[in-house]
């Protein structure tokens, strides 16, 4: 408070608007926002970018609650070799000073590497069968989680994040990510038109997406939200699978086109620019001016248990 400010003398009530007004107000001098990006959606859900939040500020907020974040991660067969750097990376730049609990899946224990962990931040093993087409592995990601938020979580968390662990952070993954349900643009396809989208194109399949529909591409990566709404999306893309087996389809990107019909009919509160997945590549783009989680290289003949 400014030592020469006349609201101290006035009650709590009153000192307490006017700190929010001195917050406010720092917050617009800051010139938070950005004018080479869309940073909201037509929807009006906010695409979170680098320059359209104040870190300090946020957590700030967040604090107040009390809030823990599940974070769900799969590394079956070859790909439990990208447990420790991905584990390492989010206890430097994931979640800092919140609740973590990240639930792993793996059909080798044995070979989950020994991390630590900072305060208030906890890691279960789960055991999973392993599958030998990596395209079952990741869809059977969907009903895997519809199950854990069912039958454990409701108690232990708030929001819940489901990532790839083929991945490393290298910045500030925070609270400013949270919302009721959060879907991540996808790297390839945040600046090219609609058409280019990889969406399923034929109509026997339950992902089909129409040409001319459609917002925006999402990664199959990295997505979250309430319990409550990721609940629904995974028990929806795990009926939607079951419906395309019994007709004998599978979608071009798995689940990944699921989610994206998902997204279609039931929009997301908020997006994640690809500063939330980058590409697994080294290469800039002048709108993506912070990396903080990016796909790592990774030789797919070579870790995939098929081609
Ligand atoms: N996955 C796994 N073992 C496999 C194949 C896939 O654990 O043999 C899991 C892992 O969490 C991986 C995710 O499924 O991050 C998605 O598969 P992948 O990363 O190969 O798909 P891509 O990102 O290359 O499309
Ligand atoms: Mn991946």
């Amino acid at each position: 408070m400014d030592g020469d400010c006349c609201l101290t003398m006035l009650n709590p009530a009153v000192v307490s608007i006017h700190n929010c007004v001195l917050v406010c107000r720092n917050h617009l001098t800051g010139n938070l926002g950005r004018t080479d990006v869309a940073s909201v959606t037509p929807w009006l859900a906010p695409i979170v970018w680098e320059g359209t939040f104040d870190s300090t500020l946020i957590d700030s907020i967040y604090k107040q609650q009390n809030i823990t974040i599940a974070t769900t991660v799969f590394a079956l067969g070859k790909y439990t070799r990208f447990l420790k750097d991905f584990l390492e990376s989010a206890e430097e730049h994931y979640f800092v000073g919140f609740r973590v609990h990240y639930h792993l899946f793996t059909d080798q224990a044995e070979e989950v590497p020994n991390v630590k962990l900072g305060q208030e931040r906890y890691l279960t093993v789960k055991k999973v069968p392993s599958m030998n087409r990596w395209q079952d592995i990741s869809m059977s990601r969907m009903e895997i989680l519809e199950k854990l938020i069912e039958n454990e979580l409701a108690s232990e968390a708030d929001y819940i994040f489901c990532l790839d662990v083929d991945t490393k952070f290298y910045g500030r993954w925070g609270v400013e990510s949270l919302g009721r349900l959060v879907g991540v643009i996808h790297p390839w396809f945040f600046n090219v038109p609609r058409f280019i989208f990889t969406y399923e194109r034929r109509p026997e399949s339950q992902a089909y997406i129409p040409a001319g529909e459609g917002d925006y591409y999402f990664t199959g990566a990295a997505f979250g939200g309430s319990l409550e709404d990721v609940h629904h999306l995974t028990k929806t893309c795990r009926e939607q699978m079951n419906i395309d087996i019994a007709n004998s389809i599978e979608a071009i990107w798995h689940e990944e086109s699921h989610l994206n019909k998902y997204f279609l009919y039931n929009k997301p509160s908020k997006l994640l620019s690809p500063e939330y997945l980058w590409r697994d590549i080294s290469m800039s783009s002048g709108q993506v001016k912070i990396i903080r989680l990016s796909h790592v290289a990774k030789n797919n003949a070579e870790v995939r248990p098929n081609l």
